[in-house]
């Protein structure tokens, strides 16, 4: 049976290790927090007392932290995967991370013997418990070929964006427009309610009309508008907006480097940045109010 160690259980990290689980993989799992450990432990799957301790009998290492440092530390560090993982093991990071830091520990990786793709994922917490996420892998095809079951056990499609990094720079595209996406929601929705039309009548049309969006179908930030989304729940859990600032960033950092134009993905991280500032940075990024 293959061994797969996974590092990094948080919002999306837990429900995609559980699935690998399901599918009959064997696991040995690492996290900085006690409280995701015990419920992958009650799951069936072995806890490490550190990454080296996760990784050194792994066939496969999976990681998904929340940004470049942390991975960077994680491969690059004393002690860190490209240190102490089995000789010949695939390396897999499904973090959002900017592409020029995938390159740098997929290149430092090479140059030790192992294989790595980056692998970010799309379809958020929803899509990572129903194991039907989206995988955006940059690297070789055939790394790629190796990690597809293990891929297909936490998503349904799976893409292969281009050479090392260019899953991170697909991504980061992606989560640019959603943001955009986002808050064009908000302030649509938030005019309607002002103007006394309900939330969710107003999604309900505009869901059958031409502002149609995944933001507004499938994540609707409006309390009392979807059962299933974080504006149900408080924004507890989800995509934190703190993260979405992160992604916005990588984007601005990717735009200045080819000189693209991106007047609406600077504007919304302005947005992020109000909110965050305002001590928001933990609730889901559909919580944003400071348009
Ligand atoms: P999160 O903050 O919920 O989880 C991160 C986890 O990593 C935490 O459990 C934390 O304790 C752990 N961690 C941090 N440093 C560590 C280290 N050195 N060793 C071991 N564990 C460590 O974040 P998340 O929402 O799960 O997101 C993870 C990544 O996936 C981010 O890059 C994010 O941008 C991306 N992403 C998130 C979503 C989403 O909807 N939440 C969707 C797509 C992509």
């Amino acid at each position: 049976m293959q061994q797969i160690a996974f590092i990094g259980l948080g919002n999306m990290g837990a429900p995609m290790a559980l699935n690998l689980l399901k599918a009959g993989f064997a696991l040995r799992v690492f996290d900085l927090s006690a409280e995701p450990l015990r419920r992958l432990a009650d799951a069936g799957a072995q806890v490490a007392a550190s990454p080296a301790d996760a990784v050194s009998d792994a066939d496969m290492v999976i990681s998904m932290l929340p940004a470049s440092p942390q991975v960077s530390r994680l491969y690059l560090g004393e002690q860190g995967v490209l240190a102490t993982a089995k000789a010949g093991a695939l390396l897999i990071d499904c973090s959002t991370i900017a592409a020029g830091t995938a390159r740098e520990v997929a290149a430092a990786a090479a140059a030790r013997g192992y294989t790595m793709i980056d692998a970010p994922v799309s379809g958020g917490t929803a899509g990572a418990a129903a194991g039907t996420l989206t995988f955006i892998v940059g690297g070789a095809a055939d790394a790629l070929e190796r990690a597809r079951p293990a891929l297909s056990a936490m998503g349904k499609n799976i893409f292969h964006a281009g050479d090392s990094g260019a899953g991170q720079v697909a991504k980061i595209c992606n989560n640019m427009l959603l943001g955009v996406q986002m808050i064009g929601t908000i302030e649509a929705i938030n005019l309607g309610v002002a103007s006394g039309v309900d939330a969710a009548v107003l999604s309900e049309i505009i869901a059958k009309s031409s502002g149609r969006n995944w933001t507004l179908e499938v994540y609707n930030p409006w309390p009392g508008v979807m059962a299933t989304a974080p504006a149900a729940r408080g924004y507890a859990g989800g995509f934190g907006s703190d993260l979405m600032l992160k992604d916005l960033g990588l984007a601005a950092e990717a735009a200045e480097a080819v000189q693209a134009p991106i007047a609406l993905g600077a504007l919304a991280r302005e947005l992020y940045r109000r909110h965050s500032a305002a001590g928001h940075g933990a609730l889901d990024f559909s919580s944003l109010r400071e348009l």
